[in-house]
């Protein structure tokens, strides 16, 4: 244990919580909804729930289920080669949960479902449609997984209404076999961005990378320009950090500077926008950054 780093101060963080926060809190509870940012504990959900300069309130939920095929390294979500089988009420029943909620930015992320013959894509591209169907006036971004590069996954999730579709490529080329799961492969991400932008090419398309898994500078900067390269509009970067002693250590706790100035690198590459602090996650504050994104 002495090996392992000491958490910096600015990681030591208090959930700021707004008046907000326990509406939608309250509200959650009757619609039986359950959202990443309160089983992670996310450190964001005041900032997210809250909305911020343009009172654009964000939340994460999880599709299908809590049991993943995959095993990345980082990542604490349980692991099975056959989950149970999809809940072919959730697309209804999140559309309606949702709409009634009243929010304005659903981030939509899922398990990876190697097991399913279309990936869950069909799932999620109806969750989606349903999700605008009872409330058209609702952004809605999905974090969606690699359907191991599938066109037709890819295109059945770019054609549903999303506005934002978004892949984490997670980490840089090198480091990609020790932190994700082997079916993952970083070539592998970029072909799907890509692929989206073929697709559809007026989505906005969306990446992130975890910091402090013991990657270079150059590496990070490589990575931010590949993406870019496949027309990746957004980019977040954030710290790593072990959710169990079974996961991967933390290699370097980054500094905010350091991370103000990949900020400053990923708008000089071109993105449209960067959101990158220690405690950015893929969805931090997404509905804020998308609205001004589109305001510009
Ligand atoms: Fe976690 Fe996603 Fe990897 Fe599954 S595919 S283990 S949910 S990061
Ligand atoms: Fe929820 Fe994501 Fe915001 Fe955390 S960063 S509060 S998980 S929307």
């Amino acid at each position: 244990d002495k090996d392992r780093l000491r958490l910096p101060p600015w990681l030591k963080t208090t959930i700021p919580i707004g008046k907000n926060y326990d509406k939608i809190k309250n509200q959650l509870r009757e619609l039986k909804l359950a959202t990443v940012c309160e089983e992670a504990r996310c450190p964001n959900i005041g900032e997210c729930w809250g909305g911020g300069e343009h009172g654009t309130q964000t939340a994460t939920i999880m599709l299908m289920g809590d049991t993943c095929t995959r095993g990345c390294r980082f990542c604490s979500v349980k692991t099975a080669r056959a989950p149970p089988p999809l809940d072919p009420k959730e697309p209804v029943n999140t559309a309606t949960a949702i709409a009634t909620w009243g929010l304005d930015y659903i981030v939509l992320t899922s398990v990876d479902r190697d097991d399913l013959p279309d990936g869950g894509s069909a799932h999620i591209a109806e969750t989606i449609r349903e999700i605008k169907r009872q409330n058209p006036r609702i952004f809605v971004e999905c974090l969606a997984p690699d359907f191991r590069g599938d066109r037709e996954c890819i295109e059945r999730i770019a054609m549903s209404g999303v506005d934002v579709y978004a892949h984490n490529i997670e980490t840089v080329e090198k480091l990609t076999p020790f932190v994700r799961d082997r079916r993952a492969e970083y070539r592998q991400s970029l072909h799907c961005l890509k692929t989206i932008k073929d697709i559809n090419p007026n989505l906005i398309t969306k990446s992130s990378i975890m910091l402090g898994l013991g990657e270079t500078d150059n590496e990070v900067e490589q990575t931010m320009k590949d993406l870019r390269s496949v027309g990746v509009d957004c980019v977040t970067l954030g710290q790593y950090m072990q959710p169990t002693k079974r996961h991967l250590s933390v290699i370097e706790y980054v500094t905010p500077e350091k991370f103000k100035e990949w900020e400053v690198k990923g708008q000089e590459i071109g993105f449209l926008y960067v959101a990158s602090g220690p405690l950015v996650r893929s969805s931090y504050k997404a509905g804020e950054f998308f609205i001004s994104s589109i305001l510009k």
